[in-house]
């Protein structure tokens, strides 16, 4: 069911400050940027031997990014796993007993969709599902 690592997502208090301690201190180059609504969150992509790690920034209250890093702190917040059909994939999980954040797919970054898989069910790891846009 798991094609790939699609991106792992860090917390970040501040995205400006952030971008520069990667990018000015530790030298990655920052490739998209972009506002996610459903989530209310601003996102920096950085490349990295073919594995994007996104820098995330809650933006409201009602982001759970925000709520996580004024509870824990900022740090990493999921890994994401690339699957070719986001419907069959929550339907197999949930078959199986998964408990699923997310019922039905939601719009993520760059056309893709995405799911959340609840910690709870995976040992305390969040994990999230992508299934890209078709190329063209
Ligand atoms: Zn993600």
């Amino acid at each position: 069911m798991f094609n790939a690592v699609d991106h792992i997502a860090i917390a970040v208090e501040d995205l400006d400050k952030a971008i520069e301690l990667y990018q000015k201190t530790l030298g990655f180059k920052v490739t998209h940027r972009e506002h996610i609504e459903g989530y209310d969150v601003d996102i920096a992509t950085i490349e990295v031997g073919g594995t994007a790690i996104e820098l995330l920034e809650g933006k409201s209250d009602r982001s759970a990014i925000r709520r996580f890093v004024q509870t824990r702190g900022p740090g990493l917040h999921h890994i994401a796993f690339v699957v070719e059909d986001i419907e069959k994939s929550l339907q197999t999980l949930r078959s199986q007993g998964v408990k699923l954040i997310d019922e039905v797919a939601r719009p993520g970054k760059e056309n893709s969709r995405v799911a959340f898989i609840h910690p709870k069910s995976t040992q305390g790891v969040l994990y999230e599902l992508v299934e890209l846009p078709p190329r063209g």
